[in-house]
């Protein structure tokens, strides 16, 4: 019935094993209402398709994007490339991208119906073997609710496990009704203290706060993990964890998967012409992530990290 809302999809992965139980795809909704310092995927930030380009792939000889550009906002010297991000903000036809075929020039965001996406996954379901699924990441795919729960509703119908990752800054509602039709549900726990989630992520962290309890009190059946990236200088006080650690084990919950910052990303904001923030900052060293197990562990929840999660 729902087969053809569409939805602005800026990444499809198979056999990911990270996010949920078995051998998995993971769908990555554009759009956030968070802006993480941090983020690890950019071009999924905001709910539209962006250009990115890859200087490595360019020919120097070419200049087919320039021609191409309706809006003169490429411009070619014998220094290299330039893009006039500006423009390309609100540019509505990403012609550049189509006329380059050197894949120097690439588009993150493309629209998928629900019937589209499902003919992905069936593809995919082949190789899932038992145990496997679908998992929605983002950005947040809560951004985009009709398309995530028209999805969420035939993955139901396909017997397909699903799993859901959301920052949890939506709709107290729309969460609740997402948990109707999804398997799993993993919610990310930034920080405890408002102020400093808000200079973290661009929001204070109360909604989020306010969502994880009613998750908890939902009476839902699925499995409800927490997820608490360890980002340095940002969330990793011991004071912190410890207040992360006491709120979910007082709401009931019996997890935490600690996920430690990477800088996997850091390639993404260059070619989007984006600043990282975090460029120079090193992952957590085994020493502080061992350290942060003991805190959630000593508040009586079971605490793994990252790819060692027993999914
Ligand atoms: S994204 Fe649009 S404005 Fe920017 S270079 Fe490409 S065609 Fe031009
Ligand atoms: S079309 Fe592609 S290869 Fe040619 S100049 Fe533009 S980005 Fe480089």
């Amino acid at each position: 019935m729902n087969a053809g809302v569409r939805g602005l999809i800026f990444d499809i992965q198979g056999h990911s094993v990270h996010d949920g139980p078995g051998c998995r795809t993971l769908v990555f909704l554009s759009g956030c209402p968070l802006h993480c310092a941090w983020c690890a995927n950019p071009e999924g930030q905001l709910p539209r398709s962006r250009v990115m380009y890859r200087e490595q792939k360019c020919v120097p000889t070419c200049r087919r994007c320039v021609s191409a550009c309706p809006h003169h906002a490429v411009d070619r010297d014998s220094t290299g490339l330039r893009l006039d991000r500006a423009r390309c903000d609100w540019c509505d036809t990403l012609d550049c991208a189509s006329a380059c075929l050197h894949e120097a020039l690439r588009v993150a965001g493309r629209a998928y119906t629900v019937d589209e996406l499902l003919r992905v996954l069936r593809r995919d379901q082949d190789f899932w073997g038992r145990g496997g699924g679908v998992t929605f990441s983002g950005g947040e795919p809560l951004a985009q609710p009709e398309f995530l729960l028209a999805a969420l509703q035939e993955c139901r119908a396909s017997y397909m496990h699903t799993a859901v990752e959301t920052c949890a800054h939506v709709e107290t509602a729309l969460l609740l009704q997402v948990l109707r039709w999804t398997d799993w549900l993993f919610v990310d726990l930034k920080h405890m203290d408002s102020a400093a989630h808000r200079a973290g992520t661009g929001a204070g962290n109360e909604l989020i706060l306010r969502n994880i309890e009613a998750v908890a009190a939902a009476g839902w059946l699925g499995r409800f993990i927490v997820r608490v990236p360890i980002v340095p200088g940002f969330n990793d006080a011991a004071e912190n964890l410890q207040a992360m650690a006491g709120f979910v084990a007082r709401l009931g919950l019996r997890e935490v998967n600690l996920l430690p910052f990477h800088r996997l990303g850091a390639s993404k904001y260059e070619q989007l012409g984006l600043n990282y923030p975090y460029a120079h900052t090193e992952p957590p060293s085994q020493e502080v992530l061992l350290a942060a197990g003991r805190i959630f562990a000593a508040a009586g929840l079971r605490c793994y990290t990252g790819a060692e999660a027993p999914f």
